[in-house]
């Protein structure tokens, strides 16, 4: 591949948008960024200090449990006034445009649906932290109600069939729900157009989709601050501010954007 494919012209992507039939979204950590969610793996992040508990450990004790939730309410805590970010926007247009039908994501902070993209059309690999779900029959409880009862009775909170209530995302050592895997597939096997969003795709099996994409025949294209080990398969790799990147596509998103908006050229 030639040096040219790393680029910092946001125009690019919109282009190849713009000649596409159907385009995915595969976004990460590094869309939300701007809007004040913390990144996991950056070398400051509030993460480090609130550790997320692996499921065994979640599962075997209710110490565990109790302290489980105590990190995950003092990181909502945290990126509680998160709100959708330009690259969020610039993608719900798109999909608003039906040029994007749905779109996967690695983030567990629900701020694509806040966006304005229907829950059903958010592929989560990881899950959604916004609340909470019984790990025997599903049953969805609130994350303030689980609050509150925690503060009330000072134990982890379970559901009205008996089962232990947690967080509606995906753990360390928890497996990958089967469901939101097979539609990513299906999404994946079905674009010509497979962009990457702030994501450094080092979290398997997800980071397999846009291999999966390119054997394909779809087009690939990487946006992202850093280097991916996925750079060399890439047609083009973006380099830059996310929201600077994605502006352009309302170029092609067949509507216009807020006057309160970063309008384009
Ligand atoms: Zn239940």
């Amino acid at each position: 591949m030639a040096a040219g494919r790393i680029q910092t012209d946001g125009r690019l992507l919109a282009d190849m948008v713009a000649q596409s039939a159907e385009v995915l979204a595969f976004t990460g950590a590094g869309i939300s960024t701007e809007c004040g969610v913390p990144d996991f793996r950056s070398p400051d992040s509030a993460w480090k200090r609130h550790p997320p508990i692996p499921f065994d450990a979640f599962l075997a004790s209710q110490d565990a449990r109790l302290e489980a939730w105590r990190r995950k309410f003092a990181m909502d805590d945290l990126y509680a006034g998160a709100q959708p970010g330009r690259g969020h926007a610039a993608l719900a247009r798109l999909h608003a445009a039906g040029k994007m039908p749905a779109l996967i994501t690695q983030n567990i902070d629900g701020l694509h649906q806040r966006s304005g993209i229907a829950d059903a059309n958010v592929i989560e690999l990881h899950g959604n932290g916004t609340y909470a779900h019984c790990l025997d029959c599903g049953g969805r409880h609130e994350l303030q109600t689980v609050r509150a009862g925690i503060g009330a009775t000072g134990a982890p909170p379970s559901c009205a069939c008996g089962g232990m209530v947690k967080s509606a995302t995906v753990s360390f050592g928890q497996p990958m729900p089967r469901a939101a895997m097979l539609r990513a597939r299906s999404a994946t096997l079905s674009c010509d157009l497979f962009i990457v969003i702030g994501s450094s795709l080092l979290v398997q099996p997800a980071a397999s989709f846009p291999l999966l994409a390119k054997e394909n025949g779809a087009r690939l294209v990487l946006v992202n601050r850093e280097a991916t080990p996925l750079d060399a398969a890439a047609d083009l790799i973006l380099r830059g501010d996310i929201g600077d990147l994605l502006d352009p596509l309302w170029r092609h998103s067949g509507s216009r954007p807020q006057a309160s908006e970063k309008t384009p050229l």
